[in-house]
């Protein structure tokens, strides 16, 4: 179940029920003092019990870690104030971290009700109880130490620089150690399946554009072990990376191909005219989650087409209508 991956860096998976991703791929690094811990799963019973079980393992209880936090999802932080309570130190960014406690506190999930409007599904009837990132929140708010990209976390032999790895999500971070060439990059390069990119707000500008960038700037590092959050090890991170950006630019296309010429949309008509890798016939049988997630999804690329000055944008009373203007992607990423 534990796999010593590389000198004291071990992995173990903890299960994510009712989840596509199925687990998630907890990092822990020992050293003689305390360790440190990359995420926590779901706030579950299940997935609480797979990490107590994986710490044991490696002869660790909750009180003996610190735990870094990746970004702000549930099935990355859910048990972060079963670590917190136990005493342990938590870090994550500030931009993610305030996002945690305020998922917990409730305020996030407004976010959902005004997104439902923009991207016209406010008719499909999605509730903030279909998202499994509400139902395994975490439990309460709790004290976070806040680190920036260029921050050093030391333990045992390593030297952790946090690294800046936004796209994902708004303030998504990592860990380089550059003498041994290992990064843990969190939900940014996940192997056979595409990391969600989804519209955060305005304030985050063109999120898709960010995240590709991030990939190209990991692309130009010097890394040689690569450690994500979900599926199997990633053996070579470049070629990874470039079928990640070649996958968005194709959808990029796809999305110009699907609209008409001098027709307008709302995401909602944009969603259903282009492929997804979900088993259901048509846009009405698609999970109510799943609308939202797919929306968001779109409404990222549909976004960075405006940036591109591919489609042009309108708000009107609440909801965004688009109309392409150029028919073909012509930004150059390489
Ligand atoms: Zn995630």
């Amino acid at each position: 179940m534990v796999t010593e991956l590389y000198k004291n860096v071990y992995s173990f998976p903890v299960v994510l029920p009712d989840s596509p991703l199925k687990a998630i791929n907890i990092y822990v690094i020992k050293d003689k003092e305390k360790a440190l811990v990359l995420d926590t799963g779901y706030n579950m019973e299940e997935s609480k019990e797979s990490m107590i079980q994986g710490l044991k393992e490696l002869g660790l209880k909750v009180e003996d870690t610190s735990l870094f936090l990746t970004h702000l999802h549930s099935d990355h932080t859910g048990l972060a104030a079963m670590f917190a309570d136990a005493g342990c130190d938590v870090y994550a960014s500030k931009l993610d971290g305030e996002s945690v406690n305020n998922m917990a506190k409730g305020k996030y999930w407004n976010l959902m009700g005004e997104l439902l409007q923009l991207f016209g599904i406010s008719e499909d009837e999605i509730n903030v109880t279909d998202n499994p990132g509400y139902l395994y929140r975490l439990s309460h708010a709790i004290d976070i130490k806040y680190v920036e990209p260029g921050d050093i976390i030391k333990t045992g032999d390593y030297e952790f620089e946090v690294a800046d790895l936004k796209g994902h999500t708004p303030g998504h971070i990592g860990l380089i150690e550059k003498n041994h060439k290992l990064l843990f990059c969190g939900d940014t390069i996940l192997n056979r399946i595409t990391p969600n990119i989804t519209f955060w707000g305005f304030e985050y500008g063109d999120i898709l554009g960010t995240y590709i960038s991030t990939l190209l700037r990991l692309r130009g590092e010097d890394i040689e072990h690569c450690f994500s959050t979900h599926r199997s090890m990633i053996t070579d991170y470049r070629k990874r990376i470039d079928e990640l950006v070649a996958h968005h630019i194709d959808r990029l296309q796809e999305i110009l191909d699907a609209m008409e010429e001098g027709e307008e949309y709302v995401i909602r008509e944009i969603s259903p005219r282009i492929s997804w890798r979900i088993k259901a016939d048509s846009w009405d049988d698609f999970p109510a989650a799943q609308k939202f997630f797919a929306s968001g999804e779109t409404m990222s690329h549909v976004e960075h087409l405006v940036f591109t000055g591919n489609v042009k944008r309108e708000n009107r009373n609440g909801t965004l209508y688009f109309k392409k203007v150029n028919p073909k992607y012509e930004k150059e990423w390489f």
